[in-house]
């Protein structure tokens, strides 16, 4: 894992800062610095790594729309990880609406995406934390320190797509 930046004590242990949303306690890694280099490892699959782009329901709907592609010509069915329902094509390795090295549905991408290069966990104690991937992002190792205000705004947003997708599939 690649733990670019990130504040350590002096055990090398990783910091975990906390923050509260909605009755919800939150860790995130301090000091962690992240700037995305546009390489586009997070949108294939690599020699030590095959990359499952989890969508919700309400993202296929939307990515659906703006591109007037039908769910099955950019996914398939992924039942494994609810309220997740599909999982992005590739061609070739690659995701399919990865083009000329861009996201060409960029404003529309996934919460997995969105997220990169973290995920969400949930601690014994019942905390949630972000936690880095274990593949290697070259962003950890450029930009400036990932701010407090920003793991709010993803966590806050990853909450509403996550109980929008459920109410969805609870009907
Ligand atoms: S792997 Fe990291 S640096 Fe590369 S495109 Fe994805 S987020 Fe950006
Ligand atoms: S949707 Fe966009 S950001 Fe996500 S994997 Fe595909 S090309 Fe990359």
């Amino acid at each position: 894992m690649n733990l670019g930046r990130r504040t350590r004590d002096t055990r090398g242990a990783i910091r975990w800062r906390r923050f509260q949303h909605l009755g919800a306690t939150v860790e995130y890694p301090a000091g962690t610095c992240w700037e995305c280099t546009r390489c586009t490892i997070c949108c294939q699959d690599t020699a030590s790594h095959k990359r499952c782009i989890r969508i919700l329901p309400q993202e296929v709907s939307r990515i659906s729309l703006e591109t007037d592609l039908k769910a099955e010509q950019f996914s398939t069915p992924h039942l494994s990880s609810s309220p997740y329902t599909h999982e992005m094509r590739k061609v070739s390795g690659k995701c399919f609406f990865l083009r000329d090295g861009l996201c060409s549905i960029y404003d529309a991408r996934p919460i997995t995406c969105v997220f990169y290069p973290f995920f969400l966990n949930r601690t014994a104690d019942g905390c949630y934390r972000f936690e880095l991937t274990p593949e290697k992002c070259a962003g950890t190792s450029h930009g400036r320190e990932i701010s407090e205000m920003r793991f709010r705004r993803l966590f806050a947003l990853a909450m509403g797509r996550l109980s929008r997708a459920s109410e969805d599939l609870a009907f």
